[in-house]
């Protein structure tokens, strides 16, 4: 009897092996043994708008003003922002800002200091 996962995207149990893949009849989604672990997504390179490698504790400075979602503030152009860390998504900079607090920033919207 073969143990295959249940699909992480919808649960299903109805779950096939083709290759290297597993692929899922319900939602149609596909993926690989490896992919079960995330920690292969911590490896992913984050790079600023100059296109420097950023890691985490890097400082980098706001290079164009950023509105502050379902607020009235603005970080301004050339805002320092000490000690960042790397998130995967859309906004890959998780940081605090003195002022404003825990925030998360795009890579391309900053530089390296
Ligand atoms: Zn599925």
């Amino acid at each position: 009897m073969s143990s295959l996962p249940n699909c992480p995207k919808c649960s299903s149990e109805y779950t096939y092996e083709d290759g290297l893949l597993f692929v899922c009849p319900v939602c149609a989604y596909e993926w690989t043994a490896e992919s079960e672990t995330n920690s292969l997504e911590d490896e992913k390179v984050i790079k600023d708008s100059n296109g420097n490698v950023l890691t985490d504790g890097d400082t980098v400075s706001v290079i164009k003003d950023l509105k502050v979602k379902g607020t009235s503030s603005v970080i301004k152009i050339g805002t320092k922002v000490k000690n960042i860390r790397l998130v995967g998504g859309d906004h890959d900079i998780d940081c605090k800002i003195d002022g404003f607090g825990a925030m998360k920033l795009k890579s391309e919207f900053v530089k390296k200091v």
